[in-house]
């Protein structure tokens, strides 16, 4: 009932945090999908395709995992897939709030569907891709922080603006 799981978030671009969670949960699910989610409303550094195409090359040794992407409500995207598990990152105790809310109005429109916390290494309980955006913009090392592809991305954006 619960091999498929769901690991969502905007992966702006994806860190080694990420990949902590997204390990984790590969060897506890049978099935993880990884689903870039993205608004139009939100703009990011990189695009949808482009997240998607770091995400898979950097998990592209874990045969369990798929990476996807979804326009609308994380939970239709849930359904769509036959999953009953949605996988979150917790760094410290400041996501708690924001997780618990997210959580708690999933759990409103679909009671079925269970959430469960992961808890990161703690040597990226600081890590996020926007610190990691904001470092690398003004041309400090994040090579620890983000998988090669990424740090190679990152350079690419950053001299063409
Ligand atoms: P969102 O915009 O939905 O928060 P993110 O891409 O920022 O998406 O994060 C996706 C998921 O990964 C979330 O569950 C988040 O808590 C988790 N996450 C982000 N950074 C880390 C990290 N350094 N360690 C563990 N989990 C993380």
């Amino acid at each position: 009932m619960t091999e498929i799981a769901v690991v969502p978030g905007s992966f702006d671009p994806v860190t080694n945090g990420h990949l902590d969670i997204i390990h984790r949960a590969a060897k506890i699910f049978e099935n993880v999908r990884v689903v870039v989610m993205h608004n139009s409303a939100k703009r990011g550094l990189f695009t949808a395709e482009e997240r998607m195409a770091l995400l898979h090359e950097a998990t592209s040794h874990l045969p369990n995992v798929v990476i996807e992407t979804s326009p609308g409500l994380l939970i239709d995207y849930v359904r769509s897939v036959n999953a009953s598990v949605i996988v979150r990152g917790l760094r410290a105790v400041s996501d708690f709030e924001y997780e618990m809310q997210i959580t708690s109005m999933n759990r409103m429109l679909d009671e079925e569907i269970e959430t469960f916390f992961v808890m990161t290494k703690s040597q990226y309980s600081f890590l996020s891709s926007s610190i990691v955006k904001e470092v690398a913009q003004y041309g400090g090392d994040v090579s620890s922080l983000v998988p090669a592809n990424v740090l190679k991305a990152l350079h690419e954006k950053y001299e063409n603006k």
